[in-house]
């Protein structure tokens, strides 16, 4: 694609080749590939990338979440992620009624080759001391989940855009998108730009996106978690304690430096697309399912935070163009794994916008361009 930028008429209109509305982990990782090849412009509303999910993440790298496609996409990215984050352990524990499902999961870590050790209540206390014994009858250590630092992951994205001759526009809240030719024209907060291919990242709101367009939406549903920080018991030292994370319903627990534990009862309240905040019951559910779990004492919450993770039906991602609309894009439907799989879906974006093969560490994994498309969704 030719690098094009031009104004046209009285009123200011920027042209390029690809517009991105969304800037978080999902518009940020594609766009920067794209500048490789392209003249792209990401489109941010918020005052800064970020602003939703991706700022809003416990930011870490693991095999506990997801189906069988979102944990291949993290098996694929675990090397790129490695440049962005620490190797930290994962502690999945499970009740005596949860054994199965404990068994299950190491069967999932032993097929990506994962460093992992199976253990029972006294090595799990010996990593994680604070656990109550009737919520571990046994654990899998993961040796090699990652910590990862999403604020340094967004910005090295801003950064290869920008080196590639691309840009980020904040503060572009997009009011309106109508075809243009063979391209998209579309209103911001900051002016107006045009592009043939239009990338909808806009998390939460890509189906508004795509109404907007007159595209038809996928069903892309936001669902709320909540996060609650508070202060390690006196004097101990948490940095090292793994992050705990129960193998079904419960809650997860991690440290945030020397003196602060953030915990979630992993809850997904479906929500409509909006700026969220921790509801007053989900803290006390994170709160009391710890309490429960384990001896700390949470005397008061330090802090707490809500973001949406936003689903499609089968809770795959969305990457493709839409059936009914060439030159609109999805890249929709990260969930709760975001981070940990953007570098590899990142590429499978990448190579469907530029009309590239796909991937063939992708392709061995055994997915496809089929895995993600939308029009599995019937769009
Ligand atoms: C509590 C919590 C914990 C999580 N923990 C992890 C984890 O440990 N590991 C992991 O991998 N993932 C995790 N996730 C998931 C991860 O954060 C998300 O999958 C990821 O951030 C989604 O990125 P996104 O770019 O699609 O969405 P967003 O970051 O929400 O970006 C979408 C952007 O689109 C913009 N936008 C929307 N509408 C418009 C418009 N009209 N005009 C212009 N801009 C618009 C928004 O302002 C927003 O910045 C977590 C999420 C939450 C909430």
């Amino acid at each position: 694609m030719a690098k094009v930028r031009a104004q046209s008429g009285m009123v200011r209109m920027e042209r390029a080749d690809v517009l991105v509305v969304g800037g978080g982990i999902a518009g940020l990782s594609l766009a920067a590939r794209l500048a490789e090849h392209a003249q792209v412009v990401v489109l941010e509303g918020e005052s800064a990338p970020g602003y939703h999910a991706s700022g809003r993440s416990v930011a870490f790298a693991h095999y506990g979440l997801g189906n069988g496609p979102v944990r291949d996409l993290t098996a694929l990215s675990m090397g790129e992620l490695a440049a962005r984050g620490s190797v930290h352990p994962a502690l999945h524990i499970a009740s005596a009624d949860q054994i199965a499902a404990l068994d299950a999961l190491e069967a999932v870590h032993r097929h990506y080759g994962c460093d992992c050790t199976r253990v029972g209540l006294e090595e799990a206390r010996a990593l994680m001391p604070a656990l109550k014994p009737e919520a571990c009858a046994a654990a899998l250590v993961d040796h090699a989940s990652l910590k990862l630092d999403t604020h340094a992951m967004l910005q090295a994205h801003v950064a290869s855009l920008k080196a590639a001759g691309g840009r980020l526009v904040t503060g572009a809240r997009v009011g309106a998108i109508a075809r243009e030719g063979n391209g998209w024209r579309v209103e911001t907060s900051a002016g107006a730009f045009a592009a043939p291919l239009l990338v909808n990242a806009g998390g939460a709101w890509a189906d508004a996106i795509a109404r907007m367009a007159g595209v038809q939406p996928i069903g892309i549903q936001p669902r709320r978690r909540t996060v609650i920080s508070f202060a390690a018991p006196e004097g101990e030292d948490v940095s090292r304690w793994p992050f705990t994370k129960t193998v079904g319903e419960g809650f997860y627990l991690l440290p945030e430096g020397r003196g602060q534990l953030l915990a979630s009862s992993m809850d997904q309240t479906p929500s409509e697309p909006c700026d969220a905040a921790p509801e007053e019951l989900d803290i006390a559910i994170a709160a009391d399912r710890v309490e429960q779990a384990t001896s700390l004492p949470i005397r008061r919450i330090s802090h707490s935070w809500a973001g949406l993770r936003s689903f499609a039906s089968d809770e795959l991602p969305v990457i493709g163009a839409a059936a009914d609309a060439p030159g609109f894009f999805w890249c929709a439907g990260q969930g709760g794994a975001g981070f940990q799989t953007a570098p590899a879906l990142s590429r499978i974006a990448a190579a469907a916008a530029l009309g590239l093969p796909f991937p063939e560490d992708a392709a061995a994994a055994g997915l496809s361009f089929t895995t993600f498309s939308p029009a599995r969704l019937g769009a």
